[in-house]
């Protein structure tokens, strides 16, 4: 019930919605009461054989007066209304008697349909308040998921399905959003509606009010028991639509790999167990969704069976009039549609209730990365970048991936990071603009702690390019323009010249205006990462990383690439972790990494002659390039 307290937290920023929809949905059902019991003279008048019979009646004051007016008595002020109120009473009882039954029936309908008129106008209102209020709520809501999403650890993204997380964007909060429009109105309306209308059958025959509360509970046994099978069923069905989904996510951008290791029937194995099991589940809950207002029907038309033998006695002794009867029976079945409904509704909000738990799981989920409440704005880097005794753990991991790491990157220096894969390049990259914080020890920028400066602004002045270059689906030049503002012509066709991307740029029909397909799909793989270099010089960063920016080139475009990296070394300071150790020779410093730690650092020719971890990958590679 938490989940549900905190989902009406959103809605009640729209409490002036809220409250004026529930005043509405009051005389909405004060408004079907009073269409319910102003049929009785209607019944009654059809009731009765030949004439139409149907009397006001006077009340025992206007009585009162009335006979004292004819006894010539002296009246009171409030008399006089009251005899005038008589009058007009005996006048319309006598012109009623004049009318035949059908004109009569008539009357009565013209007087019922602008009670009709005021309900529907009423029930609009409410409608609109309830429901709007609830999907302002829902795009709040929406929109703090992807706020969250943006700053969720990075490790989320990898342990976690992509299509999972896009479920509870869209398919959860989706659940929800019914929930707290459409649903909350009817939750509502039926409310006012049964508190209402149980009045009135309590007034209309107090005899049969005690029946019905003795035989109710009838209808709401099974609906309450078979709303607990619907919600299991409902949330086992989203738990496998998402595994469907995260499935075809991955298969799809996988399908190069699947087939070149021909495990197309493998992962056709795979998806054959998540479909069938989604078509099961999705069948079982589908069954008791539709089974289960036809067990209510029948449990109804049993109490109603009940009913109509009651009254007929009740009739027979005279103890109720036959329009009495006729409006207690039809109330009662009026009834039965919101006690379904709020059956309906618990079935609502369990599905909600799971999908809630889901949604503010993630709400809830800690970031690591947080800005600080008073963040120091980051000036230019005068000094140096410093690690101090750095370590780092992944979530969940058993090992450190880094360990008690000290390293000092002076200003306008080239380093280089070396050493064999898994050895924690990249994760000590990340630890730079802040992607991830050190769990251990802390980074200094010009001696202040990383995490004392304001994030966006640290990140402004860092870039890094890596392997895999994300392009998103536009043209060119929006690519190379992406997260900087402002950018002339000029200045662009400048970055794409030293990235030495122009010539391939213009060899398309439309030059810069190229829409690159999804993800690049378009560009090899050495003209994406030009690209992003130019994109990466647009952004002009005081820290240029460079994570193994041309391991996925082949020789030729690797020497292009290289090249156009050089142009970028220039009045900045830049981390390179490279395979190929041609590419690092000229840094001022190479720190060679193993196991996360750091094990030798100094010069090329300094490493060289210290014989060392560095020397021995040296001379492996020098043995593989053939000559
Ligand atoms: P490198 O870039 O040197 O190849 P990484 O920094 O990527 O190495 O990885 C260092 C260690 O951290 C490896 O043992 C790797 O398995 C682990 N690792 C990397 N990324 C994650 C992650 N997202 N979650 C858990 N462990 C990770
Ligand atoms: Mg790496």
């Amino acid at each position: 019930m938490n989940v549900y307290r905190r989902l009406l937290g959103y809605s009640f920023k729209y409490k002036y919605r809220l409250i004026t929809g529930i005043v509405l949905s009051f005389f909405v059902s004060i408004l079907n009461g009073a269409s319910l019991t102003s049929v009785i003279p209607i019944f009654n008048a059809i009731g009765k054989g030949g004439k139409a019979d149907f009397q006001i009646l006077l009340t025992k004051k206007e009585s009162i007066a009335f006979k004292d007016r004819e006894e010539g008595k002296e009246l009171e002020a409030i008399q006089k209304i009251e005899v005038l109120v008589a009058d007009i009473k005996i006048k319309t009882n006598y012109y009623l008697t004049t009318l035949p039954k059908d004109q009569l029936v008539l009357l009565f309908c013209l007087f019922i349909f602008p009670i009709y008129l005021a309900k529907l106008l009423f029930l609009t209102g409410a409608v609109y308040c309830i429901n709007s209020g609830g999907y302002l709520a829902v795009r709040d809501l929406r929109l703090e998921l992807y706020s969250k999403a943006q700053e969720l650890p990075l490790n989320h993204f990898v342990q976690e399905k992509t299509g999972i997380f896009m479920s509870r964007i869209v398919n959860d909060v989706e659940v929800l959003a019914k929930l707290i429009s459409s649903d909350l109105k009817d939750a509502i309306v039926d409310f006012f509606y049964i508190l209402t209308h149980l009045l009135i059958l309590l007034i209309l025959s107090w005899e049969m009010f005690v029946a019905v509360l003795v035989v109710v509970p009838l209808i709401m046994g099974p609906v309450t028991s078979f709303a607990d099978r619907i919600r299991k069923a409902t949330r086992n069905q989203q738990e496998r639509l998402s595994a469907l989904n995260g499935h075809l996510q991955e298969v799809i951008s996988g399908i190069r790999v699947i087939r070149a290791f021909s495990m197309e029937k493998t992962e056709a194995g795979r998806f054959w167990e998540i479909n069938n099991d989604l078509s099961e589940k999705t069948f079982k809950g589908h069954f008791y969704h539709q089974i289960g207002p036809s067990l209510v029907e029948l449990s109804s038309s049993i109490v109603a069976v009940i009913f109509l033998a009651f009254g007929a006695y009740l009739i027979e002794l005279q103890k109720l009039t036959l329009g009495h009867f006729m409006i207690f029976f039809l109330t009662l079945v009026f009834l039965t549609r919101p006690f379904k409904q709020m059956g309906m509704l618990s079935n609502s909000i369990q599905s909600a209730v799971a999908a809630g738990t889901r949604v503010f799981e993630m709400l809830d989920s800690e970031t690591d990365v947080r800005n600080s409440p008073n963040p120091i704005y980051p000036k230019r880097l005068s000094k140096e970048l410093k690690f101090d005794s750095v370590g780092y753990t992944y979530p969940g991991a058993k090992s450190p991936a880094l360990a008690d790491l000290n390293l000092s990157i002076q200003k306008g220096s080239t380093i280089a990071l070396v050493g064999s894969s898994g050895a924690g390049k990249s994760t000590l990259v990340d630890l730079v603009p802040r992607l991830i914080d050190p769990t251990e020890g802390s980074i200094t920028w010009d001696g202040t702690d990383l995490r004392n400066l304001d994030i966006a602004s640290l990140r402004k002045k860092i870039s890094i390019v890596n392997q895999q270059v994300f392009l998103f689906n536009g043209s060119i030049r929006e690519n190379i323009c992406y997260g900087t503002e402002n950018v002339t012509e000029e200045r662009m066709r400048e970055v794409s010249e030293l990235a030495f991307a122009t010539d391939f740029i213009l060899s398309f029909e439309d030059g810069f205006d190229t829409v690159v397909g999804e993800r690049g799909v378009m560009l090899s793989g050495g003209q994406r990462q030009r690209i992003s270099i130019a994109r990466a010089l647009l952004n002009n960063p005081e820290v240029l990383i460079l994570d193994e920016a041309t391991s996925a080139l082949d020789t030729e475009s690797e020497r292009v690439v290289q090249q156009a990296l050089e142009s970028l070394y220039k009045n900045r300071t830049v981390i390179i972790i490279a395979h190929r150790l041609s590419t690092v020779q000229i840094a001022d410093t190479i720190f060679t990494m193993e196991g996360g730690k750091v094990v030798e650092s100094g010069s090329h020719s300094e490493l060289i002659r210290l014989d060392g971890k560095y020397k021995k990958l040296y001379e492996m590679q020098f043995a593989e390039t053939p000559v």
